[in-house]
């Protein structure tokens, strides 16, 4: 991943650089997809004559705004919104919304960049975008929280639409925002437009299994790698980082595969659980108490510790928290103690380094563009229901989600094997999406 680039790539990173000073994250995303085109530019002139990559890393359309609320005090509030619309080359831009008071432009654009290549494997019909908020929920009443996601919408709505733009959740964003947000633009247009925003409640157009669909999906694609390396997760040891939505549903499956997570984290620290995480307890202190770990830590007699929980050995691990959370060092840890597998639940989760670790131990890699699609997948599905104003059952759509990450691990196999680096999912997954989409530019024109 650190590897020189190919010199037809060097114009384009030194571009991404001069355009978008300062903004590591999405400087770090870009890199790393280019990292792997190599092989692709080098056979396939036609893009590189057609300006495809510059094009693909210019925004095709970036949205600021100014979200002004007035919080329980009575005081006014500003925050800062963003939605940053990439590649409508395959669909409408779809992408989630993250509400964290970390959240920069680049932060957006580095998201919404990696939406593109995801959205694309997936091989469903949607394009790439992402959006966002520096505004904390963290200790917010539901009433603050709900009049800022209605100033939030009351810009927002102008620019989305089902077959323009398809927001959903991300990290701060789950189905009470989703709610409030859809509420407010329905509020404002007058049309029960369900497919304007995915991760909505299975009662008013939301799709069975949207909620479980990162996790389980995440579980699904690790599973595959597993078969393909001849084991599974049956009586394995797994470490997942983070306790939100996408880390309760990938501990869930894990633990129906018969494997088990023994620690997991938030924001302060983590817990190791060597009975195996306590999932009841866990749903209850993150999404009913909305209280940190250290609940969870009291209640199991447990100590809630601070550093890094990729110090528990594990033979699996699933970061499924945030950003650059794994690296180099704790991922030298992890090889050295026996791991298999580092499967993405978050969004570019290992630093480049760490995943250099990775590569040279034989550490097998899922990144986040295929081993996450699942929760972007389930949103299409929910789309696709809305647009046939139809509601399909779990079992039926956790299957469609269970073929959908299986066709994923397949073409990044297969896309890796056809461009000279069998095994290696990263080079899978970022060739397979940017040929895609590529292809789609090209046929569409400048
Ligand atoms: N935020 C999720 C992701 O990173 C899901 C996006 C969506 O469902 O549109 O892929």
């Amino acid at each position: 991943m650190t590897d020189e680039l190919d010199p037809h790539l060097q114009d384009t990173y030194a571009e991404v650089l001069r355009r978008n000073p300062g903004e590591l994250e999405f400087h770090q995303a870009v890199r790393e997809v280019l990292g792997s085109l190599g092989p692709v530019v080098g056979r396939h002139p036609e893009y590189t004559d057609a300006g495809i990559l510059t094009r693909l890393c210019e925004p095709e359309r970036q949205i600021v705004f100014r979200v002004p609320w007035v919080d329980d005090a009575g005081r006014v509030q500003i925050n800062r919104g963003f939605r940053v619309e990439f590649n409508s080359a395959l669909g409408p831009y779809k992408g989630g919304l993250r509400f964290h008071p970390t959240v920069l432009a680049g932060t957006v654009k580095f998201l919404g960049f990696e939406q593109i290549f995801k959205n694309a494997l997936t091989g469903l019909p949607i394009g790439g975008g992402k959006g966002g908020s520096d505004f904390d929920p963290k200790g917010r009443t539901p009433g603050e929280v709900m009049r800022f996601c209605q100033s939030f919408m009351t810009e927002l709505y102008r620019h989305i639409g089902e077959h323009t733009d398809v927001p959903a959740g991300d990290i701060g964003v789950g189905g009470r925002e989703i709610g409030y947000l859809f509420g407010q633009y329905k509020r404002i247009t007058n049309r029960y437009e369900s497919g304007v925003l995915t991760g909505k409640g299975v009662t008013w157009g939301g799709s069975q299994v949207r909620p479980e669909a990162t996790g389980y999906g995440l579980v699904h694609f690790a599973e595959q790698v597993l078969a393909h390396r001849g084991t599974s997760f049956d009586g394995r040891r797994v470490v997942v980082s983070g306790s939100g939505n996408v880390a309760i549903h990938a501990i869930a499956k894990v633990h129906q595969l018969g494997g088990t997570v023994v620690a997991c984290s938030d924001s302060g620290g983590f817990v190791v659980d060597e009975a195996g995480i306590d999932l009841a307890l866990l749903r209850d202190v993150k999404e009913q108490r909305r209280a940190s770990l250290a609940a969870y830590a009291e209640e199991r007699g447990l100590d809630y510790r601070t550093g890094s929980v990729w110090s528990v050995p594990a033979t699996i691990a699933l970061p499924c928290a945030t950003q650059n959370e794994l690296d180099a060092a704790d991922a030298r840890l992890l090889a050295d103690r026996g791991c298999l597998l580092v499967a993405e639940g978050a969004n570019m989760p290992c630093t480049p380094e760490a995943v250099d670790v990775l590569r040279e131990a034989g550490v097998a890699f899922g990144p986040g563009k295929a081993a996450n699609a699942g929760g972007v997948a389930t949103s299409a599905l929910e789309m696709q229901q809305n647009a046939s104003r139809d509601s399909w059952s779990f079992e039926h759509t956790e299957a469609r989600l269970a073929e959908i990450m299986r066709g994923i691990h397949e073409r990044c196999l297969t896309t890796a094997d056809a461009y000279g680096t069998p095994g290696d999912y990263v080079a899978g997954a970022n060739i397979a999406g940017f040929i895609q989409v590529a292809d789609a530019m090209l046929a569409l024109g400048v």
